[in-house]
C-alpha cells in the first residue's frame, strides 16, 4: 500500500499535481482540511461492506455543516450499478444465472482516459509526508527466498504485470490451461493484488482483453479471464445484497452447523503442518509470501472446513491477515462458498487433497518447492509421505514425526463425519441414501 501511495503520488506529480498525505480518521482529517481550505466537492469511491460504510457515513456526518458537495462514484466492478439488468436486491442468487443475466444484457463500458493534466494543489497546502512502516508501527518483512514472484505495488508495477502477462509472454493465450498451476509466476495472471487496492480496474483488463483479442486470437482462454473477473464482481454484489450475513457463522444460507473452534488443529492448519503435502505447501507460501493460488485456496479451505470441521471464520481472519489480494467480498464470499454455507446449492462438497495433488501436481514439484524435507522423496509418494516405509525413509533423509508430520486426521473418515453432521444440521438425507451419490474415492493406505 506504501508503494502503492507512492507511485501515485509520482503519477499525480508528473501531471503537474500532487497527492496529499496525512495520517488519521478519514472522517476527521477530511473535514479538517474541507475547512482549512474551503473545499467545495469531495469524491469518493463507493464500497459496500460494513466497515467501509461506518466510515461513509462518518464523513458525511462530519461534513454536514460544510457547504460541500460530497459524490461518490463506483468502480470496482466491470458493471456499474446502473448497467446491471436487475436491481442488486433483485440479484440472482446463484453465479451461473447473474453471469448469463450480465453476459446477455449488460454492456462493459471501456475505462476512461487517464488525464493529461490535473490542477496543481491549492497554493499553502502542505502535501504531507509519506509515512513508512516504521511510523505504522510495522517492521519490513523479509522476502522469502522461496518466493516465485515479486510483488510491486502501484499502477506502474500492475500495468507493467498486466503488459508483461498478456502481451511480453504471451500468457493470455493459454490462461484456461495453466490457471490452475500453483507454483509458476505466469500460470494465472496474479493481477489479483493490484486489483485488490485499485491500482488496476477491472474495466482495464477487460479492455486489454479485448485488444488482444482483436490483435492476436480470441479463444476459451480470453473469454475464461473475464469469466472469473465475473466471479469477483459477483461477489461484490453478493455483499452489497446481502450486508452483514456474508460474515456470520451461518453464512449467506442460514445455516447453523456445529463448528469445532479446535485450535490445536488450526494451528497445524495455519502453519502448515497438517501432513498433507498439498495443504502444508500451500500455508506455508501463504504465510511466507502473503499469496496462494486460487486452486490452493480451495484445497486449503476445503481441508479447514470438510475435514477438520473447523470454524470457517478462522479461516477467513487468517487469510484477511495475510494475503496480500484481500479483499473484503471475495475473500468472505468464497469462505462462505467452500464452507457449504454461501449460496450454492450443492451441499457438502469437499477436495479430494490427495487427488487435487495428482492432478495439479503430479510430479510433487510444488510441495518439494515449499516443502524442502520432502525434495527426496519419489513422485509416487511425495503426496502421501506417510506410505514411506522405514527404508524408504532413510533413503529420503526424512524421518516421519521428526521431520514431517504424520496426517493429523484421516482424509475419508474425517470429511464422513463432518459430512454426516452437516447432512443432520441441514435436514438432509445421509448421502448413502441419496440418489445423486458420488463414487466413494479410495482411501489412502497407512
Ligand atoms: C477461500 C478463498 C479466499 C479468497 N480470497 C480472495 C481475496 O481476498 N482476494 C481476491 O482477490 N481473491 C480471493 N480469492 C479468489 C482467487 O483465489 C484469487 O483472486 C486468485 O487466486 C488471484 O490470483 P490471480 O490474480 O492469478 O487469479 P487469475 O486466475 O488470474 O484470475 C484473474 C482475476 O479474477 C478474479 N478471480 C479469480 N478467481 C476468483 C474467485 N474465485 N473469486 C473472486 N475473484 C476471482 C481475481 O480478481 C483475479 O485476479 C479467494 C478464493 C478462495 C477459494
Amino acid at each position: 500500500m506504501l508503494e502503492a501511495i507512492a507511485d501515485l503520488r509520482s503519477s499525480l506529480r508528473a501531471i503537474s499535481s500532487d497527492l496529499i498525505v496525512r495520517m488519521g480518521q478519514p472522517e476527521v482529517v477530511i473535514p479538517q482540511l474541507a475547512h482549512q481550505f474551503q473545499l467545495d466537492r469531495l469524491f469518493y469511491h463507493q464500497e459496500v461492506t460494513a466497515e467501509e460504510l461506518a466510515v461513509e457515513a462518518a464523513l458525511t456526518q462530519a461534513l454536514a455543516t460544510l457547504p460541500i458537495t460530497i459524490q461518490a462514484t463506483w468502480g470496482h466492478t466491470l458493471h456499474h450499478p446502473d448497467q446491471l439488468p436487475w436491481s442488486i436486491q433483485q440479484l440472482p442468487e446463484l453465479f451461473t444465472q447473474f453471469r448469463k443475466d450480465v453476459e446477455g444484457r449488460s454492456e462493459i463500458s471501456a475505462p476512461l482516459p487517464r488525464p493529461d493534466r490535473l490542477p496543481p494543489l491549492t497554493e499553502g497546502i502542505e502535501p504531507g509526508q509519506l509515512p513508512n512502516l516504521v511510523d505504522l508501527g510495522l517492521t519490513s518483512p523479509s522476502p522469502s527466498p522461496r518466493s516465485q514472484i515479486t510483488f510491486t505495488g502501484g499502477e506502474t508495477a500492475g500495468l507493467q504485470r498486466l503488459q508483461d502477462y498478456i502481451w511480453t509472454n504471451d500468457r493470455l493465450r493459454i490462461y484456461k490451461e495453466t490457471r490452475n498451476g500453483m507454483l509458476h509466476p505466469n500460470d494465472s495472471s496474479k493481477l489479483s493484488p493490484w486489483l485488490a487496492i485499485g491500482c488496476l480496474s477491472a474495466r482495464q483488463i477487460h479492455a486489454e482483453v479485448q485488444s488482444y483479442e482483436q490483435q492476436v486470437t480470441r479463444n476459451d482462454s480470453t473469454y475464461w479471464l473475464i469469466f472469473e473477473l465475473l466471479w469477483r464482481d459477483y461477489f461484490r454484489w453478493i455483499a452489497a445484497k446481502h450486508g452483514n450475513r456474508i460474515f456470520r457463522v451461518s453464512g449467506l444460507q442460514g445455516l447453523t452447523l456445529p463448528w469445532f473452534q479446535h485450535w490445536e488443529q488450526f494451528e497445524q492448519w495455519r502453519t502448515g503442518q497438517t501432513g498433507y503435502p498439498l495443504v502444508d505447501a500451500n500455508m506455508r507460501e501463504l504465510q511466507e509470501t502473503g499469496f496462494m493460488s486460487n486452486r490452493g485456496r480451495q484445497n486449503v479451505a476445503s481441508f479447514l472446513t470438510k475435514n477438520l470441521g473447523i470454524d470457517w471464520r478462522m479461516g477467513a481472519e487468517w487469510f484477511e491477515s495475510c494475503l496480500i489480494d484481500y479483499d473484503v467480498c471475495s475473500n468472505w464470499g468464497n469462505w462462505n462458498y467452500t464452507a457449504g454455507v454461501g449460496n450454492d446449492a450443492r451441499g457438502f462438497r469437499f477436495f479430494n487433497i490427495l487427488k487435487q495433488a495428482q492432478d495439479y501436481d503430479p510430479q510433487g514439484d510444488y510441495v518439494k518447492h515449499w516443502l524442502p524435507e520432502l525434495a527426496q522423496i519419489p513422485a509416487a509418494k511425495v503426496h502421501a509421505p506417510w506410505k514411506l516405509l522405514p527404508i524408504e525413509q532413510v533413503r529420503s533423509g526424512l524421518q516421519l514425526d521428526r521431520d514431517y508430520p504424520r496426517p493429523i486426521v484421516d482424509l475419508f473418515e474425517s470429511a464422513a463425519a463432518n459430512e454426516a453432521r452437516y447432512n443432520r444440521a441441514a435436514g438432509l438425507q445421509p448421502r448413502s441414501q441419496r440418489r445423486d451419490r458420488p463414487q466413494r474415492p479410495q482411501r489412502p493406505r497407512r
